[in-house]
Order: C-alpha cells, then sequence, then structure tokens
C-alpha cells in the first residue's frame, strides 16, 4: 500500500500516530518545530542532572498497553505504580498528608479532621466510578461526526448523572466532606485538567476514582521520556522520518484536499493524508485562517492554566520531599478564584514540586536530588510580561526551602525557568496554555475541535487538543480513533 503521510508534530500524539499508521503499512513523515521529539512530553539534561520537562507521572497505563498491542508489539515500558500518590503540606503546618490509594491509611492521616472519612470516600468515589464506567466507551472513546451524532451517543449515558453536569466539582466536595484539608485535596484532580473546583463540572470526580479505586498514579522508570524514545525505537524500524526545526505555517489546498503544507523557510512537503498535531484550534486560526478560530475568538474561549516551571538541580539529599508533592495555601477558594485572570503572580502562590531522584537515582548525580517545580498561573491573555520571572521564582524557591527545611538557593547547582511565553513558543501552545482549550461542558465531546478538518477531506488532528482532551492516555485514545477514521475512509 506504501500511502504517504506526513504528521505535522512529535508530541506524544504525532508519534503515537505515526507508529499506529506505519505499522499499517503507511510510509509516515513526522516534521517538528522544536529540535527534539515529544512535545510537552520532553526532557533536557545539564551538568549530570535530567529533567523531564512537563507530564511526571501518569493514569490509566493499560492504555499504553493496548497501544503497543494495536502496534503488534509487547509494552516495553516499565512502569511503577505509587502509593503513597502525594503528599500534600499547608502553609503554616508542619503536617505533610500521605495521600495513599489505601482509604483505611488515608482515614489515619485524616483522623480528627473529618468524621467518618472512609465511609462519606467510599460512596463519593462509587459514584465517581459509575461517571468513569458509564462515560468512558460510549463518551471518550468515540469519534463523533457531527453534533447530532454527539447527542445520540451521550444519550446512552444515564440519564441520572445528569444533574452533574451542570454542579461544579467544588458543589459536590462540599456537599460531601465537612474539612477544607480533604475538599482541597481531592479537588487538586482538577488541576491536571488546568482549571480549579470552581470551573469544573463535577463529573470530573471520575479522576478522583481512577487516582483511588482504579489504576492510580505510576511511573516510567527511566523517567518519562523513555515514553518517547521507546515509540522512536519502533519508528526506526519502520523507517519514519523525523524532521526537526521545520515548522508549517502554511496549507496549499485544491479541490476538497491538502496537497502539501509549507514550512518557515518555504519548502513544500507533499502527501496523500496529513495530521496534525499541533493545537486543533489555533492550527485552524493561525495556518487555516478560518474565522471560527481566528485570535479574536479563541480569546474568549476558555483556556487551561499556564505552567510557570522551574528545574532545579541541588546538591545534597533532601529529606521532606517525596515523588509527588503539593505546596498549598490556606486561602483556596480566594487563591483558586483569582488565578485563572490576575495579571500579578501572588508571593505565596501554590504549586506542585517533583523529585524524580526520589525514586529514580540516575536523574540526578550522587547526593544530590533534581526538583521540577510546577505552579499554574495566568496565560499570557492575562499575563503578557514575564520580566519578573526571576522574582516570582525566587518566592517559591525560598518558601519550598523554608517548608522543606533545606536551603535550596544555597545548594542550587542547575536553574532553569520556563514561563508561559517560553512553553507557548517552543511547542506552540496558543497564549502559553498549558493543557489548551479548559474541559468545560461547551468544550468536549462534539464541541471540541474535531480530529477531522471541516474543509479538506485528508486533513485530520491528532493530540491532546482534539477529542477526547488532555492527559497522556486521552492523547493515545486520540491517535487510536484518528487513525481508525483513516483507515475507514482512506
Ligand atoms: C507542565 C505540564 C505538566 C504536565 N503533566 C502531565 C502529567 O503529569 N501527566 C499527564 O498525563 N499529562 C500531563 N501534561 C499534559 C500532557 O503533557 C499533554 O496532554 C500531552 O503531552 C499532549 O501531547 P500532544 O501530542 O497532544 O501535544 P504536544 O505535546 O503539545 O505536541 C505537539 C507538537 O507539535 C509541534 N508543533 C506545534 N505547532 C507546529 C507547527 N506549526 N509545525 C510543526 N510542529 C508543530 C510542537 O512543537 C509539539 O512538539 C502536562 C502538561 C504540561 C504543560
Amino acid at each position: 500500500m506504501n500511502k504517504d503521510l506526513i504528521i505535522v508534530g512529535s508530541g506524544l500524539g504525532g508519534l503515537s500516530a505515526a507508529l499506529r499508521m506505519a505499522s499499517k503499512g503507511y510510509k509516515v513523515t513526522v516534521l517538528e518545530k522544536y529540535h527534539k521529539a515529544g512535545g510537552r512530553l520532553n526532557q533536557f539534561s545539564e551538568e549530570g542532572f535530567t529533567f523531564d520537562l512537563g507530564p511526571s507521572f501518569m493514569s490509566m497505563t493499560y492504555e499504553f498497553d493496548q497501544f503497543f498491542k494495536d502496534c503488534g508489539i509487547k509494552n516495553p515500558l516499565k512502569m511503577k505504580s505509587l502509593d503513597p500518590l502525594y503528599k500534600v503540606n499547608f502553609r503554616g503546618s508542619n503536617k505533610f498528608f500521605n495521600i495513599s490509594k489505601d482509604l483505611d491509611k488515608l482515614s489515619s492521616e485524616f483522623e480528627g479532621i473529618e468524621k467518618n472519612f472512609k465511609e462519606k470516600a467510599e460512596k463519593y468515589l462509587f459514584k465517581a466510578g459509575q461517571f468513569f464506567h458509564d462515560t468512558e466507551n460510549i463518551v471518550v472513546k468515540q469519534n463523533y461526526d457531527n453534533l447530532i451524532d454527539y447527542f445520540m451517543k451521550i444519550s446512552r449515558v444515564p440519564f441520572k448523572h445528569l444533574p452533574y453536569l451542570n454542579k461544579k466539582l467544588w458543589n459536590l466536595l462540599d456537599e460531601t466532606f465537612d474539612s477544607m484539608e480533604v475538599k482541597v485535596i481531592f479537588s487538586l484532580v482538577a488541576f491536571f485538567l488546568g482549571s480549579t473546583p470552581f470551573k469544573t463540572p463535577s463529573i470530573y470526580s471520575l479522576l478522583n476514582y481512577t487516582e483511588f479505586k482504579h489504576n492510580g498514579y505510576w511511573l516510567v522508570e527511566g523517567g518519562m521520556y523513555t515514553i518517547v524514545r521507546e515509540i522512536i525505537k519502533e519508528l526506526n524500524k519502520y523507517d519514519v522520518r523525523i524532521i526537526y526545526n521545520t515548522e508549517i505555517v502554511k496549507v496549499n489546498k485544491d479541490s476538497g484536499k491538502v496537497t502539501s503544507v509549507v514550512d518557515s523557510s518555504g519548502k513544500e512537503w507533499i502527501a496523500e493524508n496529513f495530521i496534525i498535531n499541533a493545537d486543533a484550534a489555533s492550527f485552524r486560526g493561525q495556518v487555516l485562517n478560518r474565522e471560527k478560530f481566528s485570535d479574536d475568538k479563541l480569546d474568549k474561549m476558555e483556556w487551561s492554566l499556564a505552567p510557570l516551571t522551574i528545574y532545579l538541580g541541588i546538591s545534597g539529599k533532601i529529606k521532606n520531599l517525596y515523588h509527588h508533592n503539593y505546596f498549598l495555601g490556606n486561602n483556596f477558594p480566594e487563591y483558586a478564584k483569582n488565578i485563572f485572570s490576575s495579571s500579578s503572580i501572588p508571593s505565596k502562590p501554590y504549586y506542585y514540586v517533583n523529585m524524580s531522584s526520589y525514586t529514580d537515582p540516575l536523574c540526578a548525580p550522587a547526593d544530590c536530588e533534581n526538583l521540577f517545580i510546577l505552579c499554574p498561573v495566568p496565560d499570557l491573555r492575562f499575563k503578557s510580561d514575564w520580566s519578573d520571572k526571576e522574582i516570582i521564582a525566587g518566592d517559591i524557591i525560598s518558601d519550598l526551602s523554608e517548608r522543606i527545611g533545606f536551603d535550596l538557593n544555597k545548594n542550587t547547582v542547575v536553574k532553569k525557568i520556563l514561563t508561559p511565553f517560553d512553553w507557548g513558543s517552543m511547542f506552540g501552545l496558543y497564549k502559553g496554555s498549558g493543557l489548551g482549550l479548559s474541559h468545560k461542558m461547551m468544550q468536549v465531546g462534539g464541541f471540541r475541535p474535531k480530529n477531522r478538518d471541516e474543509l479538506y477531506s485528508n486533513l485530520f488532528y491528532v493530540g491532546a487538543s482534539t477529542t477526547p482532551g488532555t492527559g497522556l492516555p486521552m492523547v493515545l485514545i486520540s491517535s487510536k480513533l484518528v487513525t481508525e477514521r483513516i483507515l475507514n475512509e482512506h
């Protein structure tokens, strides 16, 4: 068969689509604007420290087994389940809550804080499990041809879940638990969607089910970038070319079909089919010049929070940090409601810290640690000037030093800061938004930018910006959905 396929972007979406199609006999070329494959799932090394740039864990690992199986190989990734899942510290307290999948252990963590915790959590997670299982196959793993098709498919979701579409996650947690600590900790899943529980529909409590009851959280041995390396190894067997430093800025078309894509140097790339792994909304606006996706229209849509990320190579061993740690304040509702649209960052922000040297000593030199700090911040629509990045990072590093009792400033060997501006320009993320369009009900399913182009029959989209949505397992599902479409139609 050997049909030519060009994929624009080498994020997990682009790479997984490439392997799926190469294993079906397609001749695939991947064009990537950055100098390295992986997109947000990337990595860099400095002075003997290795840092995963973005993703630091994942859930629904069976999607990786399925992906490799679909491509005719056994999953080569060695994955490790995390328990405890993470630790949480609230400002002003020395206590680090160990958040375990074991609800008995978790009950003792919340002793004296939340009465009848286990009973309440079981009831809450049971319902969240129903959301998960009643939507996974019917809604999440589906292609939609149009809105009617979408509504037909969601009409098969049991009617009893309907009230939860309008209710916010925070309201559901507020009805379930009494203590602020438990509510805030359970609401952290909204953060994985780049949002807050005050904006996130309560149906996403299904993410609490995935963390506590279903598959939990996992690491990949050797670091998250091993995923990219292993896929590239397989792509090499099919002679898939990945061409770096190549940004697609234009599309040529004829008779309802794309004939070629053009890079910023003017070079034309011809194929029979094209899959775009760049952001499906802004590509339609900025490259295809579609009015519906113009910057004005995109600016009015709801975007997920942007990342401010800090990478620290530290000399010395740190005792009070685990693999995943959340450092939170005591004014969560007020903080979360303002963080989206504020043009300045509070001097005491909420942030996440990943120390992968805790589980993988090879990613830091002997007697050293590598720290990745992620602070969700407003996107470039609200804060476009990041000349204060050193001050903001300095506040976070000092706050963290105090809370873990370790002077990070004094022991820093490597330091790198990426602002939303950097993330935006490295990977084409619209206005630096870390997870793209938010997952509110009017931006998911049939309302999310489609994986098939509206005008050109051989142009498709893959990745977190199209259906079903964000996160590594969802991106693998996205590549399954789009490649099924192509294989069925072409
Ligand atoms: C800070 C951070 C932490 C995260 N943590 C987690 C986590 O712990 N677990 C998890 O499951 N998910 C996490 N995510 C989300 C996860 O990274 C994404 O959902 C996933 O990596 C998206 O993959 P993708 O292929 O859709 O897009 P991308 O990774 O963005 O890939 C798109 C690729 O297209 C390229 N591109 C864009 N425009 C063009 C163009 N015009 N021409 C050529 N190439 C182009 C980009 O350079 C990029 O390489 C995190 C995201 C961020 C930002």
